[in-house]
């Protein structure tokens, strides 16, 4: 079954590595201006899930539609312009500033204004681009460095944003302080979103509609408060138990 105006639309999507199986038959789909979260434990799928969508992995059976066009058929530099992403690790690289970095996929696509872009883009995540532009990503927080991550996600002002843990390794306060304004920024630009996460308390902050694997399989998928209050499955019971969340 297809969502009419699903943006990003997995269905019966499987991969195996070496006979291990990372998703089994997953189907999940993403409407415009919505963020979905994918939460699971490490090594439930969700990497490998999220770059079905750009390209990165290809799944060895099912299909993955952006706006109802199979991406097996797109261009994956076009493809990946219209959607950004935020690596697991953040991917900057080291010995690029951080104005370089932020320019990446607007330069890879050949365009004349991507210095416009980059400070623009830096602009929309809190950091002033005459400060931090001409800084090495070592001259920054690990807070500041998520920026930089997330801004060069948007140079290119995509529609869409895959987001891998991007804010997994902070601190607690600048944890808070990035997933505030990412809230506000997402829901500023009217993106459509994915976000991975392994703590469901983000997942239920930030997300219209959290997707819970595990062991390469959909256990649930609804919205926050439904998922709050009827978990599906025993093993999404105990994640809401273990993440103190009540009302389950
Ligand atoms: P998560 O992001 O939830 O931690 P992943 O999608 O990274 O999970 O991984 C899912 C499973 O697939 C894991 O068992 C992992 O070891 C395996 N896997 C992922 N990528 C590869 C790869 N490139 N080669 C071999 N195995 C992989
Ligand atoms: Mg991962």
């Amino acid at each position: 079954m297809t969502v009419p105006d699903a943006v990003l639309a997995l269905a019966d999507v499987s991969k195996r590595y070496d006979g291990h199986v990372a998703l089994d038959q997953v189907s999940i789909e993403v409407t415009k201006g919505e963020c979905l979260a994918l939460i699971g434990e490490s090594g439930s799928g969700k990497t490998t899930l999220l770059r079905c969508f750009n390209r990165l992995t290809t799944p060895d059976a099912g299909t993955v539609a952006f706006e109802g066009a199979d991406v097996a058929g797109l261009d994956p530099i076009a493809l990946r312009r219209r959607i950004g992403y935020v690596p697991q690790e953040g991917g900057l690289l080291p010995h690029w500033r951080v104005g370089r970095n932020v320019e990446l996929v607007p330069w890879l696509q050949g365009l004349d204004d991507r210095r416009v872009r980059a400070r623009h883009a830096l602009d929309l995540v809190g950091l002033d681009p005459g400060t931090y532009a001409e800084r090495w990503p070592r001259e920054l927080s690990g807070g500041q460095r998520q920026r930089v991550a997330v801004a060069r996600a948007l140079a290119a002002d995509p529609e869409v944003v895959l987001l891998d843990e991007p804010f997994g390794a902070l601190d607690a306060i600048t944890r808070a302080d990035l997933q505030a304004s990412f809230d506000s920024m997402r829901r500023e630009l009217g993106l459509t979103c994915v976000l991975v996460t392994h703590d469901l308390h983000e997942a239920l902050a930030l997300a219209d509609r959290v997707a819970v694997l595990r062991g390469g399989r959909v256990e649930q998928s609804a919205s926050a408060d439904e998922l709050r209050r009827a978990p599906a499955t025993e093993y999404v019971r105990t994640l809401l138990h273990r993440a103190r969340i009540s009302d389950a």
